[in-house]
């Protein structure tokens, strides 16, 4: 496909509010890609030149860019940048100042080119990257230009997401009861373009053959909620129940020497694990194996496990060494996926955790998670309370017969945190489809509050449930407000479903946590909505912590699990 072609698709995109529309304009793209191009079209429609979890950034700035352009235009900086000022878009500032017909490039060779920005590192890095951009810059039109533009600084914000390539995908084939085979190799691999080029290549039945590989991560199990032990046992009957430690949650890789790590939203996070990273080499007893735990910084003189706060300082590019020797951590693997040629992931829980501990040789950083098995909801609640007392944040029930569920949330695991009962205690995760210009005093920040939803996968779309006024600190509204700013779009995105206009739609992308003290029933809200037009609403909510890194949109809370909060809290209420 030419590239031009996929710009044309990029702004008819771009330009639908309507939900619908927007999977058919994908499906007819998808249906015009062929096998060479398609995963390439993918990743590009999703901002990226790569799944994630291969870790390959572009590494171009606003700066950089606009360096870029003025090159390929032979065009000051100032103007450029004066441009850019007037229109807040520098793909606009490209579009208006690449004037000529381009050379009708393929996605494949924009690509390449792109691809070779990304990999150009080292010394004098800066000055090819440059180069090489401005040299791509003089040979496309002037629309091509807006969207490489956008592209490369990360502010394409077409809002696709994962769930929406995967129906689109199905939609194309005409045949929408694939979506679950697509899905469940996507789970597998995480890898969209890898699943449809597969799909374009090989047909369903190479898309079946998908299996568990080291070095592909496998989409994370995720946990639901019961407010009290006796429910939990109810649910799932005899449990096993684990501590609900609070730190990283990572998936290691080991490919005999090849040791990969990844993080809940599966990005590369390998760097930041060195000593894990040794004691899997030495300690695990598998040449490949597929683990996953949770990683904390502990006290090496008492034991005691610190909170995420101390956790959090591993999350950096440099100094890894340092923090390392201050905050070493420990290591307490919970599931075991992947061992020597044996696909764990279809076994049950029990199976797959006595292999686990087998596969552990005894040593100071990895430990298997604490765990009793139970069916008495009152030894939970016990435990719980001492989970608690140690600084734990809970407990989580695993259902005993299940398998890993990858990329599903569901019963299989259960959590149970501090004080599910009476008034709403636990957060509330919800995705910033909007803002307010402030009044008052928050008027000299331009932002007085967000509008925030959650999510439905039933329609893939976002339900707006509160607006968010309160809980950052000054210096955050001004800094949410600048990150808001680049990812606004004109009107509302078409993946969002809002009775409430703000003064700035924005691309479904960031996900905040926020604590409420209850959930109403509310006309004002599309989230659960009745026949009667009645949804749900967060009363009095404020945000905790900035912006929730490691979450995608989707994975917002969903439109389910605030029901469901709202039936715990009416019980809470009536008991
Ligand atoms: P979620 O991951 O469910 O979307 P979250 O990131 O807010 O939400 P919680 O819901 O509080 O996290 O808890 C789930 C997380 O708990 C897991 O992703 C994992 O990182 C962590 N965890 C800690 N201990 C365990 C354990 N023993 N078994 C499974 N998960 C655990």
């Amino acid at each position: 496909m030419k590239f031009l072609r996929l710009t044309d698709y990029f702004e008819r995109l771009e330009g639908t509010t309507k939900r619908l529309e927007m999977f058919e304009i994908l499906s007819d793209l998808f249906k015009e890609s062929n096998k060479e191009d398609i995963d390439k079209i993918i990743y590009l429609s999703q901002g990226q030149l790569l799944p994630p979890f291969l870790g390959l950034e572009i590494g171009m700035s606003e700066k950089l860019l606009i360096r870029s352009i003025s090159d390929a235009a032979k065009t000051p900086t100032k103007k450029v940048a004066d441009i850019f000022k007037r229109t807040g878009d520098l793909g606009k500032t490209a579009e208006e100042l690449i004037t000529w017909k381009g050379q009708d490039l393929t996605v494949e060779k924009v690509y390449e080119e792109i691809r070779d920005v990304a990999l150009t590192a080292g010394a004098g890095s800066v000055e090819r990257k440059i180069g090489y951009l401005s040299s791509l810059l003089k040979g496309v039109s002037s629309k091509e230009a807006k969207y490489i533009a956008r592209f490369v600084i990360g502010r394409l914000r077409l809002g696709i997401g994962d769930p929406t390539v995967l129906e689109a995908l199905a939609l194309a084939q005409g045949n929408r009861t694939l979506r679950p085979e697509l899905e469940r190799a996507y789970n597998l691999c995480s890898d969209l373009g890898l699943v449809a080029k597969t799909l374009l290549e090989k047909g369903v039945t190479g898309v079946k053959k998908f299996h568990v590989r080291a070095g592909y991560p496998i989409r994370m199990a995720l946990c639901e909620r019961l407010p009290s032990s006796e429910e939990i046992i109810e649910k799932i009957g005899k449990a096993a129940v684990e501590a609900k430690y609070d730190g990283f949650r990572v998936q290691i890789h080991k490919n005999k020497n090849n040791i990969d790590m990844f993080s809940r939203n599966l990005e590369r996070t390998t760097h930041m694990f060195p000593e894990i990273r040794e004691a899997v080499r030495n300690f695990i007893k598998a040449d490949t194996a597929i683990i996953e735990g949770e990683s904390l910084a502990y006290n090496e003189a008492t034991g005691e496990l610190y909170p995420f706060q101390v956790t959090i300082q591993r999350k950096r590019k440099h100094g890894i060494e340092d923090i390392a020797k201050e905050y070493p951590l420990k290591f307490f693997a919970f599931d075991l996926l992947y061992a020597d040629g044996i696909d764990y992931t279809e076994k049950p829980y029990i199976e797959r955790r006595k292999n686990l501990e087998t596969l552990i040789k005894k040593n100071p950083i990895i430990e298997p998670s604490a765990l009793f098995i139970t069916d008495n909801p009152r030894a939970i609640y016990k435990y719980f309370e001492d989970s608690i007392e140690k600084g734990l944040e809970g407990v989580v029930a695993k259902r005993l017969d299940a398998p890993y569920s990858a990329g599903a949330r569901n019963f299989n695991w259960i959590k149970l945190k501090r004080s599910y009962h009476g008034e709403l205690a636990d957060t509330i995760d919800i995705c910033i489809v909007g803002y307010f210009k402030g009044r008052g005093l928050r008027a000299k920040f331009g932002i007085g509050a967000v509008l925030g939803a959650v999510y439905d996968p039933k329609t893939d779309t976002f339900k707006t449930v509160t607006k968010v006024g309160s809980g950052f600190s000054e210096e955050e509204w001004e800094r949410l407000r600048k990150i808001l700013d680049k990812i606004s779009i004109p009107h509302k995105h078409a993946r969002v479903d809002s009775l409430i206009e703000p003064d700035v739609w924005v691309e479904p992308r960031y996900v905040i946590t926020v604590m409420a003290d209850e959930i109403t029933r509310s006309p004002g809200h599309t989230a659960g909505k009745d026949k009667e037009g009645i949804g749900y609403a967060l009363r009095f909510p404020r945000a905790v912590g900035f912006l929730r890194e490691d979450k995608k949109p989707e994975d917002a809370n969903t439109v389910k699990e605030i029901i469901e909060m709202f039936g715990h809290q009416k019980k809470a209420k009536a008991g």
